[in-house]
């Protein structure tokens, strides 16, 4: 099969393409995920660049029947933590991404900006991450983002990645690991003992937003659900009202939401919350918009030191509104807000 002619990616159900690195062809996870996909056309493949960075893909009709990627991945396998994103705090804030890309399809998502490909590319040599992990912690304690820019728990039962990191941070006293979610995929934290330094994060959005926005994802109710699980569990949670997007109805949209989710919940079992609108670097914007035509996309946005956000009275209004109405349930010392 040519795998230039992009046109395979369109026509199949999710995954109905496998492609495979040779490098990766016998890593321990790569025949794990072959068997869960017996139905699977595998293609083998020199580079995952090869397939995933190619030219004039697009994003939103991939994204729709997601191919997957399996590669090796090289290093560097952590990074530092982006200043358009929360560090709660924390000194060594570190990412990495064992994942390219997302199972889900946020129509705001910066993914659309960053990467060339709706397909998934996940890097199948864990250990290597693992190993480098161990290098930091040897110099420094490392705040560790798992879901940075994917959604590494949505895909726990295909690649059991969460399992994974939980097992190798849960005995090292100064690796603290946070994943963050819209999924409810937590089946894998049932069975294990309470991990004092996991951090499980929600993004939380209006039900409105998740079906005009989110579409896939699962609904408020659930996520509200799986938290509600968790909690029960020992753990506390941190709630992401991230990204605030700038709507007709916003407000009342985003105060009912925040009534549904307190409804039961009580503020000591909340770590935190951080709050941040709509942002994007102005790089990722070009790209963005010629693969979506939404609300989303096409608001004029103004730009700052290279980021793209909704000016300055809007950003505020959405963020102090927001805030405030939480502050009728938790703790303003827990409140997290990006300005930019
Ligand atoms: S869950 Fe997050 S990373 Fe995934 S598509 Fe949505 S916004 Fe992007």
């Amino acid at each position: 099969m040519n795998i230039r002619d992009s046109r395979i990616n369109y026509f199949h159900s999710k995954y109905s393409h496998v492609y495979i690195e040779k490098e990766a062809s016998q890593y321990p996870l790569t025949l794990k995920i072959l068997k869960s996909l017996p139905q699977s056309n595998i293609i083998m493949i020199d580079h995952y660049k090869d397939v995933f960075s190619r030219d004039r893909q697009s994003y939103d009709r991939q994204s729709k029947s997601q191919n997957l990627i399996l590669a090796v991945k090289k290093h560097p396998y952590l990074y530092k933590g982006s200043p358009l994103c929360h560090s709660f705090g924390y000194d060594n804030f570190f990412y990495t991404s064992t994942i390219l890309n997302c199972p889900y399809g946020c129509s705001y998502c910066f993914l659309k900006g960053m990467v060339p490909s709706g397909n998934l590319v996940i890097f199948v040599n864990y250990e290597d991450f693992f190993s480098s992990v161990a290098q930091h912690l040897n110099r420094h304690p490392v705040y560790l983002s798992l879901s940075y820019d994917t959604d590494l728990m949505a895909l726990e039962p295909l690649l059991g990645y969460g399992e994974k990191w939980f097992w190798f941070s849960y005995e090292k006293p100064n690796l603290t690991i946070e994943l963050r979610t819209k999924s409810t995929q937590i089946n894998f934290l049932k069975s294990q003992p309470v991990h004092p330094r996991l951090l499980l994060g929600w993004t939380l959005s209006p039900q409105s937003v998740i079906d005009t926005f989110e579409k896939g994802a699962p609904s408020l109710k659930m996520r509200i659900e799986a938290i509600r699980t968790v909690i029960l569990m020992g753990y506390r949670v941190r709630l992401c009202f991230d990204p605030l997007l700038y709507f007709p109805g916003w407000e009342n949209a985003y105060k009912e939401m925040i009534d549904e989710v307190f409804n039961g919940l009580s503020s000591n079992e909340i770590s935190d919350i951080s709050i941040g609108a709509f942002r994007m670097p102005k790089d990722y914007l070009k790209r963005f918009r010629r693969s979506s035509d939404d609300l989303i996309s096409s608001f004029p946005y103004v730009v700052k030191k290279g980021i793209a956000a909704y000016p300055h009275e809007i950003e505020i209004q959405l963020i102090e509104t927001i805030r405030s109405h939480l502050l009728h349930y938790i703790e303003p010392s827990k409140i997290f807000t990006l300005h930019k």
